[in-house]
């Protein structure tokens, strides 16, 4: 096929899904298109301005980057157009025909069918070009790329179907104008008033003049915007509201941040930062190919996005723009892994952030525990991650606990509420919060009124394996070693341990060789017959696990089973004679403590067997 020739091509079939859900579902925001659309003309200008830096040729024409929007009620078109770098033919039908967004294999993955669910995963995945397809019957982009002939300019065109076609035109300038061919219900659009106020509300941030004729006719063009990068304003003179918009253009989500800090450093380092807590997860939080980081700027000039190198892993939700006055324009990410000075930055930013959030925490409580659903987990990863920031990070610990759980409680919380006597901060790990609820674990720390923090997150484990004391008070887990109650309120009287059964441990014991390490009386239990406690020095079973599945050998341990002597179950026991009785019994009460633990028994038709033995009166 000839170069100049008209080729129509498929959408990927992603795009056409996505054009389709976005229409049905964006439809109430349909006015977004409007953001997208400069957003790409600025991103293009700051392209050029960047590959200018290396090619002065490329800024050539001395034509200076702006934005222009033109319109034609009559006619119902919208045109938006930039000077910036523009497109080749190859480019068009690559970038206006596919989807190139890491992640968005996963994206498509989550996507459940239900619109209300899966329009608010739209906004977090960035709608970008193919909204305008919302208001648009057709759309016709000419572009050329910059430093190119006139000659090799190109016209994309699509009415958003499933086809776009593609065809060589000659261009006088570099750059991109994009002409929408509205939909009768969209003609709002091509009015001055509303673009004018739709400008200012979106898009007056952008680094760059956004020009509208008044008329749409031939007059002047007015600069609608402030066209003043918005984190090199003073801080006074920013609006809140102007703060949520910038959030929108670096995190292509559409929902309020939840807080943010905006830093102007002077000084022997000079840099700008401005930091955004997100409102939600993305869906691929736990993704490490995914994009994260900052978008970064050199003296204003646009450099990377997602650059990864000013942030910790543990604040990978973090979104946002760093601005350095003394990085090389041409550096690469490779430069910035060594870099001294970015490594400083990072310390700096990384305060920052545990700052705002400590500050979020205090000031607005229910904000912070929004940020704590959606990122608790990934900042636990921090205690591990960066153990010189753990004082720091420590305060903005949440758990669960058997004082409730909502709202979720400080590590401070806890302290603050210990007895008299308690010295140790008792928690018990498990694999899901209702399981940790019901746990005999408990009983025995409950019926004292001993608070106990329920430890359930998969990262939990290693958090604790980090954490030797708090304030002093050395952490201990209840499922483990022998319990040291002395200290603390007795219980009554008829549930102390009792010595009198001392013969029934080693009976039960000489029983159960292959399953326990051995039997005793228990302190934990109040109400239930039976609880398995490992040896202080086992890791216990949640951390077994993660070790073997991370490939570990881990040794053979078996636990001790505690029996609770007030019990009518362990009373009666002792009663039996050895025996089929006595040996059914025993296995039962093994079998009561593994599944209490949310565990399965080792021999499950046997578990059955002996239920049913018992419920039926065998013996
Ligand atoms: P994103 O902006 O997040 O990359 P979009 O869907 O908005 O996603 O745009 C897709 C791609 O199309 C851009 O990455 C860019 O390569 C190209 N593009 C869109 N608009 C322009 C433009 N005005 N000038 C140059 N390239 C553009
Ligand atoms: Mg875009």
């Amino acid at each position: 096929m000839s170069e100049h020739a008209t080729e129509t091509r498929g959408f990927q079939a992603e795009v056409s899904r996505l054009l389709r859900l976005m229409i049905h579902s964006m439809y109430s925001h349909r006015e977004i298109f409007l953001r997208e659309l400069i957003s790409n003309a600025s991103d293009a200008c700051d392209r050029l301005r960047f590959a200018a830096l290396a090619d002065p040729a490329l800024a050539g024409d001395g034509q200076p980057c702006e934005i222009r929007v033109d319109f034609d009620s009559k006619g119902r078109t919208l045109t938006v157009t930039d000077t910036g770098i523009g497109m080749t033919r190859e480019e068009a039908g690559e970038h206006l025909g596919t989807i190139a967004k890491s992640g968005s294999a996963e994206f498509f993955a989550h996507l459940t069918g239900d619109e209300q669910k899966d329009s608010q995963l739209i906004g977090q995945f960035g709608v970008g070009f193919y909204s305008v397809f919302i208001v648009a019957e057709r759309v016709e982009v000419r572009s050329r790329r910059a430093g190119s002939e006139p000659a090799a300019g190109v016209c994309w065109s699509s009415n958003g179907d499933g086809e776009f076609t593609l065809e060589t035109i000659t261009r006088e300038a570099p750059g991109t104008a994009v002409t929408l061919h509205l939909k009768e219900n969209a003609a709002e659009f091509a009015d001055p008033f509303r673009l004018r106020s739709l400008i200012r509300r979106y898009s007056d941030h952008i680094g760059f003049p956004v020009l509208l004729r008044p008329d749409g006719g031939k007059g002047e063009y007015d600069r609608v915007n402030q066209a003043q990068a918005l984190w090199t304003r003073p801080r006074q003179e920013i609006g809140e509201d102007d703060y949520r918009q910038f959030y929108r253009h670096v995190s292509h989500d559409d929902a309020e941040p939840l807080a943010w800090s905006h830093n102007q450093v002077e000084g022997r380092r000079e840099y700008t930062t401005l930091l955004y807590l997100p409102p939600a997860a993305p869906f691929d939080l736990y993704n490490r190919e995914s994009p994260r980081g900052l978008k970064l700027y050199v003296r204003r000039v646009f450099i990377l996005d997602d650059a990864e190198q000013f942030l910790p892993l543990y604040l990978r939700f973090v979104k946002g723009v760093v601005d350095s006055a003394d990085l090389p324009l041409n550096v690469s990410r490779e430069l910035l892994q060594q870099d001294d000075e970015v490594q400083a930055i990072k310390g700096a930013i990384t305060r920052r952030v545990l700052e705002m959030l400590a500050r979020l925490a205090a000031d607005e409580p229910e904000k912070y525990r929004t940020f704590w659903r959606e990122f608790g987990n990934v900042l636990k990863e921090g205690m591990i991650e960066d153990p010189g920031n753990r004082e720091r990070i420590l305060p903005l610990l949440r758990f669960a606990s058997t004082a409730g759980d909502d709202p979720p409680h400080s590590l401070a919380d806890y302290v603050a509420r210990m007895p008299g006597g308690q010295k140790q901060v008792y928690y018990l790990l498990s694999d899901n919060a209702v399981a940790a609820r019901q746990s005999p674990q408990l009983e025995g720390l409950r019926a004292r009124g001993v608070e106990v923090m329920l430890l359930s997150d998969h990262i939990d484990p290693w958090l604790v394996a980090h954490l030797d004391e708090i304030d002093g008070r050395p952490l201990r887990d209840i499922a483990s070693g022998e319990l040291e109650l002395a200290d603390l309120p007795p219980l009554t009287a008829a549930t102390a341990p009792d010595d009198a059964m001392a013969g029934l441990y080693a009976r039960v014991a000489a029983r159960l060789p292959e399953r326990v390490a051995g039997v005793r009386a228990s302190t934990r239990l109040a109400e239930s017959a039976a609880c398995l406690v490992r040896d202080a020095t086992d890791p216990g079973p949640q951390l077994r696990r993660l070790l073997e599945a991370a490939g570990q050998k881990m040794p053979e341990s078996r636990p001790w089973l505690e029996l609770n002597p007030a019990h009518p179950l362990v009373t009666r026991l002792n009663l039996l004679p050895d025996g089929p009785a006595f040996d059914s019994l025993a296995a039962l009460l093994a079998d009561q403590a593994q599944i209490a633990e949310g565990g399965a028994p080792p021999d499950p038709a046997g578990f059955i067997r002996r239920l049913n033995d018992w419920l039926l009166g065998n013996y």
